[in-house]
């Protein structure tokens, strides 16, 4: 297969394409969740690589945190949305169940009502919350419809990586590591693209409502 092109830096035509951050959960030595034979920071990072494929197909700039196995703080994934100027933040993450091995389905996370920490640091207010719980119901709606699987809804909660980004942000818990079934899919190439494919259309369906980025993606 053909390498893809590296991005960026970007000429000031490019520049006005939009760019979306893609934060693969956990990394280096903090693997995250592990159960049934598969380690979150792996089944992330391949989730997180098909979507960055599927947004730079559908005509946007992406940035990912991480594109190996390395550990990077939650802070510093969160401030890459400044540095980068990025419009949407979508972090990747496997769900566990502490409870037991029933539950299953998929559920976004969006940061409503920042903390006045977190707006202090990142110079952002509270509308971002509002726009955050749209990319979140936008993105769980799509994520859900194209893998079927149950779906659990959005839910609020000051996440560092997403309360600390100075755009919408959203968290997706792409399946339940615990339930041995959905382990056997999450760990499955077709339904992580699928998985990816969901999360794109979500993020892509949720810029175009904003006239300006509607006008770039259209001129493509
Ligand atoms: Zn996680």
């Amino acid at each position: 297969m053909l390498e893809k092109p590296r991005i960026g830096p970007w000429d000031a035509e490019t520049q006005k394409i939009p760019l979306v951050l893609v934060d693969a959960g956990h990394g280096g030595h903090d693997g995250g969740a592990v159960a049934n034979g598969g380690i979150e920071k792996h089944l992330t990072l391949a989730i997180a690589k098909r979507l960055r494929d599927d947004l730079i197909a559908a005509g946007l700039r992406v940035v990912m945190t991480r594109e190996t196995d390395a550990f990077l703080p939650l802070e510093e994934r969160a401030a890459l949305t400044k540095k980068h100027g990025a419009e949407a933040f979508v972090s990747v993450h496997i769900n566990t169940d502490g409870s037991g091995s029933s539950a299953t389905g998929i559920e976004t996370y969006f940061s409503g009502k920042p903390s006045l920490a977190a707006m202090r640091k990142t110079g952002k207010t509270g509308e971002n919350g509002t726009t955050s719980e749209k990319l979140a119901a936008t993105v769980q709606r799509c994520v859900c419809e194209e893998t079927r699987a149950e779906n659990r809804g959005t839910k609020d909660r000051d996440y560092v990586v997403i309360e600390e980004a100075t755009c919408p942000a959203v968290l997706v818990e792409c399946g339940f590591l615990t339930n041995s079934e959905e382990a056997t899919r999450l760990k499955d190439a077709k339904h992580q693209e699928k998985i990816a494919r969901g999360i794109a259309s979500g993020v892509k369906l949720f810029l175009q409502a904003k006239p300006a980025v509607a006008a770039v993606l259209a001129e493509k």
